[in-house]
């Protein structure tokens, strides 16, 4: 319980409007409302209007040591935004501004609570030339939380995973202070990273345990004048993988290469679960299906790029089909793949998923299929080729029933055991990770890693007020 003189002071900051310490906003907050993740408590909910105002709220919860958690939409499928120690939660949905867009330079300088929707809107409107990324999360979640949590979009093969987006940031710190990282903070220009030291890695997977960014200049890239996307099936994912590979690598104007299996496409289509094949192999159907999708300046151009493409599917035992071929097999890119989650089954969906080396999908989808399968459940996989073939993100999905107690606890049992045997892959790593799963980074990184990370922790954030409880500097 907190003390209401506390929220007198929030309210002086923002006004009273935008405080609230009421169950049924307080209910809003206090899980991740998909995963099977154990619910936390949101004392306080607070939607400030801008830097200045963050600022004063950080101050204050260092000064009453409460906990405070940024959040944008809560929907992150790690639960990484639930106020596991009570506390303040930050809405930042005020903070929704497109602040500039830089044509020459191509970014965008948005606010740390602007949604998918509110720059591709704008972008729309304002500067058709140019577009952001499109992710396959809903597009009211945050490209902020998005970005600092190494999260990807169709853009990845150009530019890596949403990281490699960020040229610079301002934040406030768990300190109250304020930054600025980036060439922005020596120049009115937010077009990189240089040329101080990089200090965005402050913020980049710590799950906002460091600080809460307010400003963030996002890489833009032009809209092409030709473009095609392509659906290439094959029988099997050891087959399909290696032909991805080699596309990945023979600079055909490729923006962006996914992998998904027959247990993604068929859960796409709603099916009710119950009646369709948990497996390819049950089913009798092709397992593998890639997404293709490239893009040039010329027509001449444009059709040579396709061209290559097919024959490199068709060297590799894959059937190609244009978005328009495959219109009734796949949905048309840009698209937002959410469908395959299936709410309607019962509302949960949690993934583990890890960011990998190339050598590791199909060793990865194995081991994966097999233990869900194991479990009774549709291996739903997913795996995007990024930066030009550098490295990969790969994942399994799991859907299950939020009403029954055994699917929720088979879930759990489920993720933790992928999660257990993907770590014998060589230098597998996690993206969005419960807080079980970053435990277990602790057991593989050298001793000073470990305390490096926990120095920088208390540096900038020393009453450990930053959303305790998650993060790779909790203890
Ligand atoms: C169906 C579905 C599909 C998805 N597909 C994709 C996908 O294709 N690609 C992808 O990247 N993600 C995907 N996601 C995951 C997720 O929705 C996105 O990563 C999304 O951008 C997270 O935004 P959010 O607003 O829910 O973040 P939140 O859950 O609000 O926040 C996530 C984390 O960031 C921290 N945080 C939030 N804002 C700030 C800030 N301003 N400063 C510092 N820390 C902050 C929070 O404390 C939390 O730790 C998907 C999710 C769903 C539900």
């Amino acid at each position: 319980m907190i003390d209401s003189k506390i929220i007198v002071e929030l309210e002086n900051v923002v006004g009273k409007k935008y405080v609230s310490d009421q169950p049924e906003i307080q209910f809003l907050y206090h899980y991740d409302f998909v995963t099977a993740e154990p619910e936390g408590i949101c004392d306080i909910s607070i939607m400030p209007n801008s830097a200045e105002e963050v600022q004063e709220i950080v101050k204050l919860a260092n000064k009453h040591k409460i906990p405070v958690v940024p959040w944008v939409s809560g929907i992150n499928f790690g639960s990484i935004a639930t106020p596991r120690k009570g506390g303040i939660v930050v809405d930042l949905r005020r903070l929704n501004r497109v602040l500039e867009v830089n044509e020459d330079d191509m970014y965008a300088v948005i606010e740390g609570g602007t949604t998918w929707a509110d720059l591709q809107g704008y972008l729309e409107k304002n500067h058709p030339g140019l577009r952001a990324g499109i992710t396959w999360s809903p597009p009211g979640t945050g490209i902020v939380p998005s970005c600092l949590c190494y999260g990807m979009f169709d853009l990845g093969m150009l530019g890596g995973s949403g990281a490699e987006f960020i040229n610079g940031l301002e934040v406030v710190l768990g300190s109250g202070d304020l930054v600025k990282v980036g060439s922005c903070s020596l120049s009115n220009y937010w077009y990189g990273r240089q040329p101080l030291p990089d200090l965005a890695g402050l913020f980049i997977g710590w799950e906002g345990s460091t600080g809460i960014v307010t400003k963030a200049a996002i890489k833009l890239w032009p809209k092409m004048p030709f473009r095609e996307d392509f659906a290439a099936l094959g029988l099997t994912i050891d087959k399909g993988v290696p032909v991805m590979l080699k596309l990945s690598k023979a600079g055909l104007g490729i923006c962006d290469l996914v992998i998904v299996n027959f247990g993604w496409g068929s859960s796409v289509q709603e099916l009710n679960e119950k009646n369709i094949a948990k497996d390819a192999k049950e089913a009798n159907m092709p397992d593998f299906v890639g997404l293709i999708t490239t893009q040039a300046y010329t027509e001449k151009q444009h059709e040579a790029q396709c061209e290559a493409i097919k024959e490199i599917c068709k060297e590799g035992n894959l059937r190609v089909l244009s978005a328009q071929e495959g219109a009734e097999v796949i949905t048309p890119p840009p698209m937002q793949l959410w469908g395959c989650w299936n709410f309607s089954r019962g509302g949960g969906g949690q993934w583990v998923g890890t960011y990998c080396s190339t050598r590791d999908i199909v060793k990865f989808y194995n081991l994966a299929r097999e233990i869900c399968l194991k479990h009774e459940k549709i291996p739903q996989f997913y795996s995007r080729i990024l930066f030009g073939g550098h490295y990969v993100v790969a994942r399994t999905n799991i859907n299950f029933n939020k009403n029954n107690p055994e699917e929720i606890k088979t879930t759990r049992a489920l993720l933790k055991e992928i999660h257990e045997e993907v770590q014998q892959l060589g230098g597998v790593v996690m993206y969005k990770p419960p807080k079980w799963a970053v435990q277990t980074y602790k057991n593989r990184t050298l001793p000073a890693t470990t305390e490096l990370i926990e120095k920088i922790k208390k540096l900038l954030d020393p009453n450990n007020i930053m959303n305790p409880g998650q993060g790779i500097g909790d203890d």
